[in-house]
């Protein structure tokens, strides 16, 4: 089997940077019919043009590739948004901590943490002052006052004895 019994076809499988190469060579081959000639050189160059495919080809994957794109931009901006959020939450999880004074990683949960051994929860640390008034003082007020308001409503009389000796 010499050079010029290789099927052209066998050799549209062939880089891009060879097809104007073979085009030539199919142009020097008189055995085979010029109709034949002439589609298989449209078809190398229509090949050249889309990237190395058939026009069929070059269209079901340029529909692929834009979904695969379009699917791309989705999962990156949703990915930008989760990561926007879980910075929020990790600088609201360390402010909250800092608040009570507890370990910002693991809240004294995890006895393998490399910064509290499992001993950091709340009030393990002394509590950031500015944070605990912001953050704190606000809810302990208002759980006294609801305390305090539960405790001035009506309350059910005891069963056995009065409460009047305390
Ligand atoms: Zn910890």
């Amino acid at each position: 089997m010499t050079d010029t019994d290789r099927s052209p076809l066998e050799a549209m499988g062939a880089e891009p940077d060879l097809q104007s190469a073979l085009l030539q060579h199919l142009a020097a081959q008189e055995s085979i019919d010029p109709t034949v000639q002439s589609l298989l050189a449209r078809a190398l160059t229509e090949r050249a043009q889309n990237g190395g495919r058939n026009y069929a080809e070059g269209d079901e994957d340029a529909d692929r590739v834009a979904r695969r794109r379009r699917a791309m931009r989705t999962l990156r901006d949703r990915f930008e948004e989760m990561e926007d959020e879980l910075d929020e939450l990790r600088d609201r999880n360390d402010t909250l901590a800092a608040a009570l004074g507890a370990c910002a990683q693991c809240w004294g949960e995890d006895p393998g943490c490399e910064l509290c051994a499992g001993g950091g929860g709340p009030g393990s640390y002394p509590p950031d002052p500015q944070l605990f008034d912001q953050l704190v003082r606000p809810g302990l007020r208002r759980l006294h006052a609801t305390r305090r308001s539960q405790s001035d409503l009506p309350q059910p009389p005891e069963p056995t004895t009065g409460r009047s000796t305390q």
